[in-house]
């Protein structure tokens, strides 16, 4: 009996069973690190952004660093914090100019972005010490960007077990008052010139 069981079809591999991490993408996380910041922005509408003098990035450079949450001014993109971080250090990359698109950007934007990227990790690495990072631009909002009309890149520092427990504290006021003395610990930590 089991030696015909043994020739059988059942004893061929199971062609059906698909390893999550044999395809590109990983299920879960991008899912956990955009919603919560998207949905303080999106419970506005897009629409608000679409004016230029209501947007927020425009408006950022425009005042005094700690009251903008700005960590850093570049010659074409500064640093600022997200007001609605995933996780403290949630940092955001803005070129100046209000363009919506990652192709708008010249290759001097594109060079002191890429650059502001990488201080940014740098900096985060050495006031918080994170275990990985997530990077990325939400295009367009069918793409989920909150503020779609201007560009962006997020910085978000990640500790390994932080998506347990942030999603749920990320709402409350104690994220909120320790923005300022964030800001203020990664602008110190910024490498001068
Ligand atoms: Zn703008």
């Amino acid at each position: 009996m089991s030696k015909e069981a043994g020739t059988t079809v059942q004893e061929q591999p199971d062609e059906k069973v698909t390893d999550d991490f044999a395809l590109p993408g990983v299920p879960d996380a991008f899912q956990r690190l955009w919603t919560p910041h998207r949905m303080a922005y999106v419970k506005g509408g897009q629409g608000q952004f679409d004016d230029k003098d209501a947007c927020p990035f425009c408006a950022a450079p425009g005042r005094p660093d700690e009251d903008s949450l700005i960590v850093h001014r570049g010659v074409h993109a500064y640093v600022v914090l997200n007001l609605f971080p995933y996780n403290p250090g949630h940092l955001l990359i803005c070129p100046y100019r209000h363009v919506p698109d990652y192709t708008d950007i010249t290759t001097e934007e594109t060079l002191e972005f890429a650059e502001l990227t990488q201080t940014a990790m740098r900096v985060l690495r050495k006031v918080a010490n994170p275990a990985g990072f997530n990077l990325g631009m939400n295009q367009g909002t069918a793409g989920g960007a909150g503020v779609a009309a201007h560009l962006h890149q997020h910085v978000v520092p990640r500790w390994g077990g932080d998506g347990n427990f942030f999603p749920i504290i990320a709402q409350t006021k104690a994220i909120t008052q320790t923005l300022a003395e964030v800001r203020e610990q990664v602008a110190d930590a910024w490498p001068a010139g």
